[in-house]
């Protein structure tokens, strides 16, 4: 035998024992998207490289070194999807929804890749939920985005977990003249800036305040703030999202050093964070990009949306405690022997048509009875139905419930449903 294969670094399986708790995030994310209007869509996993340079920008760390890229058979250079905000774009343009000023409210789940350093809440394969508005500007709109998440927060039952922090990278032209201060500044301070940093200062200055090396906190923290350099108009942006948000009840707070890391930003930029999750500590971010569509060649059109780190905020539900019970089985059939298999397949069958609601599984592995009600008991089901010779002979199913101390039952088989019905309602 050969050394077993095993999954690659940062790559994870969700196992059945786990898979329930992502059903339930899922679950909530459809039923508060519906609640807002927000409709589905599902892009590729796989994408030209191109458009990732496009979007994401040529100097940032995912288009750097963090891609899983690739050259096709024929020559076309490809990516996974890092993200999936540039995909939706891309998508929208492509089927013309953002032609005639149309408006779009979507939503996205799906696994995203980036080559990064595997650890707790930082992985190479993970998955992200999305919204992502197209077509309307201003601050109401990234109001909506930010109530749609503290929805979740609450559904989830997170709203204690998380707090919501904003800032506002104003205009182009606003984000371009706080560059030049904040590159002079950090010029000043040379010598305080990790290598990291100092490689950024250079491609990405904006970049150097989203650093998360804590020796460089005293220097970011003194750095010159952006709300400093907005114009009026983004003022007024900003105070519009800020009056939006007292109105509606969601309590914020203002972060001047959050930028983001990706370069599409403009206006509003927000994030989720969480104090439980140690360094990994942001569980969605979003903003405004109203430029992307045009850096990937369509006409101006707004655009704000955020995304939804769902490994980080599945640790989260497990770490506080507010994880949903794994499923179990409503019925187990006890079978003894091989025409008791047959007709308790026959009867599992009945029973599935009539409640297609019920978990119904039918010993089909042999075994003792005290092996099979062992197996019974194990799989947590709620009931077992035991089929032997005198149940076949009799037209009849004994019934035990396996929570309760109660004494086993013979049931004729006309009467099982009724009696199954009085069981699970
Ligand atoms: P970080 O600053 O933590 O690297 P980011 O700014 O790169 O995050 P985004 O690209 O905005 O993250 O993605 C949105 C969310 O997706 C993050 O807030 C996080 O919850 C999640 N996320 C991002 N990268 C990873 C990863 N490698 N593994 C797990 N979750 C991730
Ligand atoms: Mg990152």
């Amino acid at each position: 035998m050969g050394q077993a294969v095993k999954s690659i670094k940062g790559v994870h399986d969700v196992l059945p024992d786990d898979v329930h708790l992502w059903h339930f995030l899922e679950t909530v994310v459809r039923e508060v998207t519906a609640g807002y209007g927000y409709r589905e869509i599902r892009t590729p996993i796989l994408e030209k490289t191109e458009l990732f340079k496009r979007s994401i920008g040529d100097v940032t760390d995912i288009v750097e070194k963090e891609m899983y890229s690739f050259e096709d058979r024929n020559g076309d250079q490809l990516s996974l999807r890092p993200e999936n905000t540039a995909s939706c774009v891309r998508a929208a343009i492509q089927h013309g929804m953002l032609s005639n000023q149309q408006m779009h409210r979507i939503w996205y789940l799906g696994p995203q890749f980036r080559r990064e350093n595997p650890q707790r809440g930082r992985y190479r394969q993970f998955w992200q939920v999305g919204a992502e508005v197209y077509g309307i500007p201003g601050p109401f709109i990234e109001a909506e985005l930010i109530l749609l998440s503290a929805k979740l927060w609450q559904r989830l039952g997170l709203a204690e977990s998380v707090s919501l922090q904003v800032n506002s990278l104003g205009s182009n032209e606003d984000r371009d003249n706080y560059r030049s201060v904040l590159v002079e500044y950090l010029n000043d301070h040379i010598s305080d800036l990790d290598e990291d940093s100092q490689r950024r200062l250079q491609t990405n200055p904006l970049r150097v305040l989203d650093t998360k090396n804590p020796a460089m906190a005293e220097v970011v923290g003194n750095a010159p703030s952006v709300l400093e350099h907005l114009c009026e108009e983004s003022k007024t942006h900003f105070e519009g999202l800020q009056a939006s948000l007292k109105q509606c009840g969601v309590p914020y707070e203002i972060n001047t050093r959050l930028v983001r890391g990706l370069d599409y930003y403009s206006h509003t930029v927000f994030e989720w964070v969480t104090d439980q999750l140690g360094a990994q500590g942001t569980v969605c971010a979003g903003g405004r990009y109203d430029g992307l569509t045009e850096q990937l060649g369509a006409n101006p059109t707004p655009g704000v949306g955020w995304a939804l780190g769902v490994e980080r905020l599945l640790a989260l539900i497990s770490d506080t405690g507010n994880a949903p019970p794994p499923p179990s089985p409503d019925v187990y059939l006890v079978l003894a022997g091989d025409e008791a298999v047959v007709a308790g397949m026959a009867l599992a069958e009945d029973i599935r048509r009539a409640r297609p609601d019920l978990q119904v599984i039918t010993n089909c592995a042999g075994a003792s009875m005290k092996s099979q009600f062992k197996r019974a008991d194990k799989s947590n089901a709620a009931v077992a139905l035991i089929i032997g010779e005198g149940e076949i002979s009799d037209g009849t199913v004994s019934l035990k419930l396996l929570r309760e101390q109660t004494q086993q039952q013979t049931v004729p088989r006309a009467q099982l449903l009724d009696v199954l019905q009085g069981i699970f309602g």
